[in-house]
Order: structure tokens, then sequence, then C-alpha cells
């Protein structure tokens, strides 16, 4: 049998302390006998404190003790020898002291800056496993062929890098060392340090597995996985063992905060599998993202999203009948204004839809009020029904009644754009016992077979 291929990645939790640093070495020395690739974000808050050190710099302060401490107490505990960590303090602070001089952050600063968080990470964790007898090397994203394009903050990984990425990482792991490799940034064409936007090792690491064909990605949080509902809102919310890609993508929309938004795209439709687990009950299963579930996860509703805060809109053509042409009158309003739309109803000669309250809404209606009739609504939200909902009519049926039950309006509703979600919208005030009602009704207890 060929040996697993599995890439695992470590947020800044599960580095902000030697006992976590331990635990972190702990589960690598537990999957030595795979063919294993890690990839590790910046030390505890390590990533917010380097911001803030750029922002006292520019305020004429040279000040990043908090994160030398961190890494020289962990050192210490670690037996890690601090010098190898000299290097790139002294860098940090020339960099710190270019911003000072300057007397701007330009976002290519900031991207430089952050850097040095996980930059500094690799060398502890390859340091300590070094000393603990494992062959690991610290590796920098660039030096595998991660290009970026230069849209700093939130650079797009530029599809030549894969390619790369596999030599380089076969080449290692064909020599039986374990990479450690920083998350989070790469460089641009240019040479310049880019970042992929907050949360961006998740993305790092499935591109990482998505380029050597890993069997699997794991994600160690501080979460047990992926739960059926916002805790915040829901007591009894299930943690779910198993869910689609199409599904995840679904809740990563919706808000659930758990994923980096982009971060499951590189490996949809591989066969290459993605596991949330939790850091601190390491005996625990985790939630298992996949492109084919198994039979029994097949036919459920799973969880319940919703997004707060949302705009209704609702636009009648003011031509009496339909209006040939209405629209893309209208889409084109949202383009030229650069609003998204999240749903959308139509009817003959009417379209409402949902937009985020952060919208330019005065301005919206101005454009649109030379050829339609613009009704605006706030505080509402839209709560999303997510799983299997093929067998739309047995869910509506379901759903309704219990809405029903409890006295709820629902003032739109969208179906038929995907299997994986129904939407529909109430108001904000409604919300909670929304959602409540939903998840006992659908998914506590035996939960809605359809
Ligand atoms: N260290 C980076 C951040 O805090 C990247 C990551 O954690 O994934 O955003
Ligand atoms: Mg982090």
């Amino acid at each position: 049998m060929e040996t697993e291929r599995l890439v695992i990645k470590f947020g800044g939790v599960s580095l902000k302390d030697y006992k976590r640093l331990k635990n972190t070495a702990e589960i690598i020395k537990k999957n030595n006998d795979k063919e294993l690739v890690v990839v590790i974000s910046a030390i505890g808050e390590s990533t917010n404190e380097l911001i803030k050190s750029a922002n006292k710099a520019l305020n004429g302060n040279i000040d990043y003790k908090s994160i030398k401490d961190i890494h020289i107490i962990i050192c210490e505990k670690l037996n890690v020898d601090f010098n190898k960590l000299t290097i790139l303090f002294n860098e940090l602070e020339n960099s710190l002291l270019k911003i000072k001089k300057s007397g701007e952050i330009k976002p290519m600063d900031t991207d430089l800056i952050m850097s040095y968080g996980e930059r500094l990470s690799i060398i502890v964790l390859s340091e300590y496993l070094n000393n603990i007898g494992i062959n690991a090397k610290s590796v920098n994203s660039w030096e595998l062929g991660f290009i970026t394009n230069s849209n700093f903050l939130n650079a797009e990984i530029l599809p030549e890098s894969s390619e790369l990425i596999k030599d380089n990482l076969n080449e290692l792991l064909s020599k039986k060392i374990i990479p450690i490799i920083t998350g989070f940034i790469a460089k641009d064409k240019l040479g310049n340090i880019t970042t992929l936007g907050r949360g961006g090792s998740d993305l790092s690491a499935s591109y990482i597995a998505s380029s050597i064909n890993a069997n699997k990605v794991v994600l160690w949080k501080d979460v047990d996985g992926i739960l059926s509902s916002n805790p915040k809102l829901i007591d009894n919310t299930v943690k779910l063992d198993e869910i689609s890609f199409r599904e995840a993508s679904e809740m990563a929309f919706f808000g659930a905060e758990i994923l980096h938004p982009q971060s499951l795209f590189p490996v949809i439709g591989k066969n290459i599998s993605v596991e949330i687990r939790n850091f601190l009950k390491h005996e625990n299963k985790g939630t298992m993202i996949v492109d084919k579930l198994k039979e029994n996860n097949l036919n459920k509703i799973k969880a319940i999203s919703y997004r707060k805060d949302v705009t209704m809109v609702q636009i009648r053509s003011n031509r009496m009948l339909g209006n040939f042409g209405f629209l893309s009158k209208v889409f084109k309003v949202f383009n030229d204004l650069e609003i998204s739309v999240d749903m959308i109803a139509t009817s003959e000669v009417s379209i409402s839809l949902t937009l985020d309250e952060s919208h330019d809404i005065e301005k919206l209606k101005e454009n649109l009020n030379d050829f339609a009739i613009v009704k605006v609504s706030n505080n509402n939200s839209i709560v999303s029904l997510i799983g299997n909902t093929q067998k739309s009519t047995k869910i509506f049926k379901h759903a309704f009644e219990i809405l029903n039950e409890f006295k709820i309006d629902v003032k739109m509703v969208s179906y038929g754009a995907s299997n994986v979600n129904i939407c529909f919208i109430v108001k904000s005030i409604e919300l909670e016992k929304t959602v409540n009602v939903l998840h006992v009704g659908l998914i506590e207890s035996e939960g809605l077979t359809c």
C-alpha cells in the first residue's frame, strides 16, 4: 500500500506557549509514519502584536518586546537556541525603523512586518523537533515556490506555484524530511513578501495538499469542528461528523468563521478530504469535509446558518407590463455601483433582492428611480437551511409548519440555485426564535430525513 500523504496545519493557538508546542510536536510524531507536511501560523497572537508594533513605529516608537519575550520564554522552555532567531529580530527592527523614518505604512510594509510571525515560528518548531530526534526542516513558503500577485494583504496564489511546490516537496519527502512551512505568507514575482489574507494559513495548507496530491489535510484549531449552527444563538448545536465541500462553502459564506473563505477551493473535486480537529482534545474526531458523503450523511438538513443586517429591496418596473431588458437594467445599476447581491426573487414585473446593510442605499435608489419604483426594508436577516435540499417539498412542509406554529412571517424565499440550501428572509427581531425553532425541529433529536 502507498504511504499516506498528509498535510497538517497548526494555527496560532496551537503554538501559543511551550506546552502547546510540545503537544504540536506530539501530534507530528504520531504521524511520522506518513509522508507528512506541516504548515504553521505565527505563535499565539504574534500577527496582531506585529501590526501593533508597526503602528507604534509610525508614532516614532520602536517596540516589539511582547513578541520577543514570548519567543524567548518558549525557546528557553524548549531548549531551543534563541540565537537562531536573532537575524530575524534584527531584520524586524530594521523594518520598523524604516516605517518610523518614512512616516507611513503601505500595505506592502504591513505584509513584510506580519511575515516575521511565521518566519520565526517555523524555526522554533523545527529546532525543537530536531532536539527530540525528528528530522524536520524549516521552509519559507517562497522557497517551495509560492508565488502570488502583488495584491498586498490579500494576495492570490499564481497557478504556476503548484508545479514548483510539488517538485520541491517531493524532493524533501523522498529524503524523509518533514518540512515545517510558513502558512499565510508568500512572495510576488518581484520578490516582495505578500500575505494571503488573515487566517490564510488554511489556504496555504490546502494549496499544498492539492499540489502534491495529498490524501488529506488536517486543520488543527481551537474548536471541535463545524457545528450545526452558531452556539452563541443555539444551546444544543451538534458537531457535524461529515459535510460536503459544497455544504461547507455555503456555511463559510454565511459566516461560519472557522475557515478562511477560500481555503476549500484548491482541494474540491480532487478526492482530498479536509478535517477540522480540536487541538486541545486531540483524541476526538472532528469534522470531515469531503467530496462524497457517506450514505448515512446524505439525506439530511445538517446546519442552519444566518446572516444578520441585510436590506431587502423591492424593485418594480414603472412601465406597465413585461419590460424587456428590465433585469439587465437593474443589474447594470448594481454593477456600476459595485453592490453585490445575496438573494434574489423575481416576478414578471418586479424583483426583490437583498444586500448588506453597509451599502449606500440612497444612491442605489436614486439610480433605480429612473425606471422603477423602489421599496426598501431594513433590519432583515437571511436564514439558510444547509444540507441535501433536493426533496424540497418535504423540507418546505416541515419548515413552514414550524414557522407557522411560531407565527414567524417569511418575507422572501430562495431555492433552486443549488441543491444544498434553502434560504429565506425574516425580520431580524425574529431571527433568534426562527433559528432556534428550526434547529429543534429539523436537526436536534432525530432530525429530518429528507
Ligand atoms: N498568522 C496569520 C493570522 O493570524 C495567519 C493565520 O493564522 O492563518 O492571520
Ligand atoms: Mg494566526
